[in-house]
Parts: C-alpha cells; structure tokens; sequence
C-alpha cells in the first residue's frame, strides 16, 4: 500500500504529493478532493502512488475520494501528457479542458464537493389511445407544432426524454390536460443498440473514393479524404462509421465548433438513431457530466459528434476518428492553455487507441496535403459534386477600374449589382460574403484626423449602428458612438470601411424590394438564432443572406447561385505566414455554396488587386499548394519546420522589454538563428496588456521533443528572476 500520491491540480503548476490516511482507499486515475493553498478545496486527479515523501514540508492528506471509480483510464492519462508535453504546458492546464465542470474544481470547503450522481430523467409519454381519429385530426390541422411533437414521441415508440421534445411549457401543459400525454421518469442510460440503417447508396465516384481510403487505412493510420464542397464526404464517412459501430468500437466525429450545426447532428440520428451523442462547450455543465460519466460507465459503441473537447472523453475501444473540414483553424484553441490542435491530438488519440482517422476537407490544410505527397497519409480525391452540379464560375471584379468610371455604388461593383438583379428576377438566392461584423472597422474625423480607439488595446472601436455603440473586438469594450468629434469638435465622424452591418443596410438601399437576412456573430448569438437565420434562408424567406465566415461552413443552400465576396483584399492583408492559405480556402468554401443541378454557379469576388496570383488559379488546387508550399519551403515554415510562437505579456511596459530581450537572448545562446525576434505584433496591447512576441522555428529534422525541453528550460530559467513576477510567458506551438 503506497503512501502518497503525486495528484495533478486544475492549475498551471506541477503534480503535488499528497498522503493517503490510514483506511484510505485510492487508484491512479480517481478524482480526490485536496485542500491547497489556504482556504481552498480542489479536486485533483491521482497520477502516481509511491512511498517517497516529498523533499520538503509535510504532505497534507487526501481529504476524500469523490467517485467509485477513476475518472480516467490509463490511456486517457498518456494523452493528457502527451498534450502537456508537445503543447508546452501543465497536466493541471489539461485537466481544465478534458474534465470540465465535471466535478466542482474549487471551492471552500470539503463538504461542497458532492459526487455527482447521474440524474433520472424526465420523459413525456404519448397515450396513444387518445391520440387517434378526430383528436388526431384537428391536432394536425389546428396546432401543427404540437402534432409534430406527438408523432416525434409516436415515433420514438411512445417514449422521449422532456428535452427532445420541441414545446415549451405550456404548450406541453396543455397536453398534459387533454390527457393527449403524460410525465414520467426514467434512469437516462445509453441506448448501444444501433439499428442498421438503410445507409446513403453510393455514386460511382464516392464508391472508387471509399475504397481507397478502406484500402490506404490497411497499412496506415491517417488518410485525407480530399473532396469538392457537396461531393458526398459525409456519406463516405458514414459508410465508414457504420462499420466500425457495427464492430462494437467507439467513434468520434469531429467537427469545428462553429460548424457544429443541427443539420449535421440530424443527418446523424436520422442514420444511427437517437443515441448520437453531442459533445461540445455550449452544453450545460449538466449536460457534459451526464454524458461523461455515462459514457465511464457504459460498454464500447459510441458515436459521439462533438467539437475537440469531446477528444476527451472515456472512450473505451476506439475505431476511428472523421476530423471533418479539417483545415479549418478553429480545431486550433487560441487561449488559454493548452493550445492545442484537435485534429493533431485526434491523431494521438487513435494512435493510443490504435485507432484510425479520416481527415476530410475541400481545401485540406498543406500539413495535411504535404503528409499524403510524402506518402505518410493515404488520400483519396473527389472532384466532382454529387449528382453532377459544376463547380461555379469564379469572376475577379476590379475594384479600382470600377471606382475610375464612376461605377461603384456603396462598396458594390457593377458586375456584383447586375449580377444580384439577374438573380433577383429569377427569384434565386444570393449570400454576400464579408469577414467583419458591425459596421464599419472604425470612425474617423475627416478633419482632424481622429478616430476612436479602445482605451485597454491598440485598436480602433468598431462601429455597430444597431446597438449605437463603437466596441472594441479584442476585449468587448464599448462607447456611445459619438456624433462629432470629441478632438476638434467641429466635424461630424465618418464610418471608414465596412463591416456586414453596412453591408445589410447598403444591399437594402440599392434593393429595395430584395429581402435581406444577416448572419454574423451579432445576429447569431445562440444556437437557436443561428437555426432561425439558417432555417429562413433555406425556406427562401429571404433572397439575400448577409454574413461572415459563419456563412462559409458546411451549408447546403439548394437555390443559392450567386456569391458575392466583398473584400477578397482584406482577406489577404494579415502580416500571418498562412495568411495566404486561408484567404484560398475561405473564398473556395464560400464558393461551394453556390450551385445547382440545373444551373451554374457564380462568385464574384471584387478586389482592388485583381493581378494578385492566387486570383488566377483560385479552383486549381494542387497548383496552389504547390505554389504555397513552395514558399514556405524558401522562407522556412510549416510544414517544413515546426513553429512555436512565445508571447511575453504584462501591464509593465519596461520589464516586459527587459525579460523579452533576456529571453531573447537565452534562447538564441541555445538555438542561434533559429530564434526570431522579440518583436512587437501588430496589435501590442490587449486588455491593458502589452505583448511582444519571439518565434522559434525547428527543422523537421532535429528533435522537437529536445527544443521544447530546451524551452521549458529557459523560460523557467527566467522564472528564478522574482523581478519578472508579472510576466506572463506563453507558447503557442503550430501556432495558426
Ligand atoms: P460534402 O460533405 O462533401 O460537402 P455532402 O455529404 O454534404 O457533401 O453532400 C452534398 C449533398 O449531396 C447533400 O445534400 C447530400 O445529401 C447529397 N448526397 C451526396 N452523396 C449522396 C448519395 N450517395 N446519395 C444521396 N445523396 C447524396
Ligand atoms: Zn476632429
Ligand atoms: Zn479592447
């Protein structure tokens, strides 16, 4: 019986040793309520027993163990420290995302940590008996929305959980009176029987792009399904799920959490039944346990459809992960720690699990595209769309030109607003492309040449005449917008650039009788207000959708034929070295919402640069990733070095130039030119803070396992200078 136990803290800090009392009870992997610090209590996970007790003080003792069994498996522990190694962080920082909310993390004392025990769960019980004849009859005719709710239940075998069930309150009180149904209760528990659905038959293309991947995943772990925007990738993919559920293995299907949309998740169930399971951060704390802890304690066989947290759940046998649109950079967690990759941990994940992966995209990631020309990655290519629709004509509309002859009208070109009013006379739908909400960028003073900047980061405020404020997009601060200007007080302000906000009122003023929708992170606020513009838009209640990149993701719009991209130019004008490849990839996933079976699609996209190179082989793409390629091979990035950007940060303008330059310096002892910087970025101040940022750049071929060591080792080298005690130090490594 060991007596301590080395336990890992939702903290930024290493594993602490803690005794294990007399009686006590406790397994690698359980979660255990410990006291730290003064007057906080934290739950912690046991990752190692031994009899060493630690080198200075006393250990304090395991206060309780809170569940019956371990919250983690072994293998759920070799990812955690995998990311917390390769992603430059603690174990505890992992724990953050992987178990979230499971358990309370801290509070004050013991007695508030209560174990949570999987809730029963309210149902609502159609009687049948009485949901029949005239009843059934005028439900239909008088109160659609209830008698679609009946005959979800009817469906369902008479039996659905309160929350599937789409009424509110009192509509369900309602019919509960009539005695049309009733409320019961169950124990929620995991429904592992899959039917074998009638899956999508498939093309003869799809078929050829199945069998290959079937036939690449033999000897390898990873193959790229590189397949046009509606070419049927997710009918490929459920080919292959259905096979592994069917084995009884677990699968994940990953999506980017924006994308994560209920047209996915009902393709799903339509397929494989109620028991897909929805995994992402918008769910209750709630919602997430019960998932969790069902799933520890349900056999293999799940299918979860989640966004990359759901990498983290107790799987027990897993078959294969889909990582879909898996260029997309929102896989990427850009704050805080761990800055990790969900689609590069998916394959860690499968490798543990001995599990295998298909990468999907129209536009795969040139990591991803590098790995299938060196032959490590299978690849399978589908060019053509599913039922034969052609890819859009792409027209490049000069901007310049048009502002020469007098023929832009409010940020639209000619070819753009003869080519809606086509659309508009033959009552088809168009969606407007712009990557910025709110109004415009920034207000400015004609005069004097002031404009309002937000007082905690370096940056303009950003004008959304909706709401009649300026907001700042980095820290949501915002102002009353001000009519004149508060410098010189004689001129009123003017809106610079133009955001989806301007868009929306300009398309309405150059068409008054088109009706337009907007769906931006203002208007789509929640899951159910982004369903509602979606739903609209499909129902053609509106012949012109508004929006920002939220608009470029796996949407299916049947009636959509023109693609209007506002701005390719400031798609383009990041100082980023990938800034290039997702300005590609954003404009040829736009594009693919565009196109019908009977009719060609098109996209126009107005530029002031017309002559730019990636305009002219926008639809080729392996021209382009070889071009690209090419240059990040001359210029040293990814995929032929590995990068990790540090950003130094602190409210102490002076010592955070002093510890950047040390570090600075440090690193370039171990590393030489390999180090770049310090430099300032583009944007040196957010909330209050200013940054500066060093980037690290390692050959594939050296050990990035020894640079990261090396790293670790400096930046705590650092560390020893108390006077550097506001510093904060991060590394983002693969940063995007
Ligand atoms: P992708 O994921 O490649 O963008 P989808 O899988 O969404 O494409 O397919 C696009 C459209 O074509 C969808 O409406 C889908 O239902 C339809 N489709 C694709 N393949 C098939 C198939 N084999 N049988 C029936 N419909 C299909
Ligand atoms: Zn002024
Ligand atoms: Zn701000």
């Amino acid at each position: 019986m060991s007596r301590y136990a080395d336990i890992v803290l939702p903290l930024a800090q290493p594993a602490y040793t803690f005794a294990i009392g007399e009686g006590v009870e406790v397994c690698v992997g359980d979660a255990v309520a410990v006291q730290f610090g003064k007057n906080a209590v934290y739950t912690g996970v046991v990752w190692r027993l031994h009899d060493t007790p630690p080198a200075k003080g006393e250990a304090k003792p395991i206060l309780k163990v809170l569940y019956d069994k371990p919250l983690l498996s072994e293998l759920q522990m070799r990812f955690w420290e995998w990311i917390a190694d390769y992603y430059i962080c603690s174990i505890g920082e992992v724990m953050r995302v992987a178990l979230p909310s499971i358990i309370k993390a801290k509070a004050r004392c013991e007695a508030e940590f209560e174990p949570y025990k999987p809730k029963r769960e309210v149902t609502v019980n159609l009687v049948a008996e009485v949901f029949v004849g005239e009843v059934r009859e005028k439900l239909e005719r008088r109160a659609p929305k209830r008698y679609e709710a009946l005959c979800e239940i009817e469906k369902a075998g008479g039996v659905l959980p309160r929350y599937a069930v789409p009424l509110d309150s009192t509509a369900l009180k309602a019919l509960q009176t009539a005695g049309l149904v009733e409320m019961g209760e169950r124990d929620y528990h995991l429904d592992c029987e899959w039917s074998r659905t009638l899956l999508p038959k498939l093309s003869e293309a799809q078929t050829k792009a199945l069998n290959e991947i079937k036939k690449g995943l033999t000897d390898k772990r990873v193959a790229l399904l590189h397949g046009v925007t509606s070419s049927g990738k997710t009918e490929i993919y459920t080919h292959l799920i259905e096979e592994r559920l069917s084995r009884g293995e677990d699968v994940l299907f990953l999506v980017p959490e924006i994308s994560l949309t209920t047209q996915l998740v009902e393709r799903m169930r339509a397929l494989f039944g109620e028991s897909v399971m929805v995994y992402h951060s918008k769910l209750t704390p709630q919602q997430r346990t019960k998932l969790y802890t069902d799933m520890l304690s349900s056999e293999s066989g799940n299918f979860v459809v989640g966004a990359r947290s759901a990498l983290f759940l107790p799987y027990k046998k897993l078959g294969l992960i889909v990582v879909d649109e898996e260029h997309d950079s929102s896989y990427k967690q850009s704050e805080p720690n761990p800055r990790y990759n969900g689609r590069d941990a998916a394959i860690v994940l499968a490798a543990l699990h001995n599990a295998k992966v298909v990468l999907g995209s129209a536009t795969p990631s040139l990591e991803s595209y590098a790995n299938t020309l060196s032959g490590k990655y299978a690849y399978a290519l589908l060019t053509e769309r599913y039922g034969g629709v052609e890819m859009p004509d792409i027209t490049i509309s000069d901007t310049v030109r048009n502002v020469k002859r007098n023929e832009r009208k409010l940020h639209f070109n000619k070819e753009l607003i003869d080519a809606i009013a086509e659309r508009l006379e033959s009552n088809e739908q168009v969606i407007l492309f712009q990557n910025r909400r709110g109004y415009s960028p920034y207000m400015e003073c004609p005069s004097c040449g002031w404009s309002a900047r937000c007082p905690h980061c370096n940056v303009t405020l950003s004008a959304h005449q909706q709401r009649g404020k300026m907001v700042c997009h980095y820290c949501g601060y915002s102002e009353t917008i001000n009519r004149y200007c508060p410098n010189c007080k004689t001129s009123e302000l003017k809106p610079m650039g133009f955001g989806t906000e301007r868009v929306e009122e300009a398309v309405s003023e150059l068409f008054p009788e088109a009706r337009v929708l907007r769906l931006d992170g203002d208007t789509a606020t929640s899951s159910s207000a982004y369903n509602r513009i979606i739903g609209a838009f499909a129902r053609h209640e509106a012949d012109i959708l508004v929006g920002t990149q939220i608009v470029s993701k796996g949407l299916d719009f049947a009636n959509v034929t023109l693609i209007g991209i506002l701005n390719g130019d400031n798609l383009l004008a990041s100082p980023d070295f990938r800034a290039e490849e997702r300005a590609w990839q954003l404009i040829m996933q736009v594009a693919g919402r565009s196109g019908r079976r009977d009719k060609r699609g098109e996209v126009i996209i107005q530029t002031a640069e017309p002559q730019h190179s990636i305009y002219s082989m926008i639809g080729e793409y392996e021209r382009v990733a070889a071009k690209l390629l090419a240059e990040r091979k001359q210029f040293r990035y990814p995929p032929f070095v590995r990068v990790v950007k540090v950003v130094v940060r602190s409210s102490d303008k002076e010592r955070l130039v002093d510890a950047s330059m040390q570090l600075g310096q440090q690193l370039r002892n171990r590393f030489g030119g390999r180090v770049l910087g310090p430099v300032a970025p583009l944007i040196d101040r957010v909330r209050g803070e200013y940054r500066v940022e060093l980037m690290l750049k390692i050959e594939v071929e050296s050990s990035f396992s020894r640079a990261r060591a090396i790293l670790r080792e400096e930046i705590a080298h650092l560390r020893e200078d108390k006077s550097y005690r506001n510093i904060t130090i991060i590394c983002d490594v693969d940063n995007m």
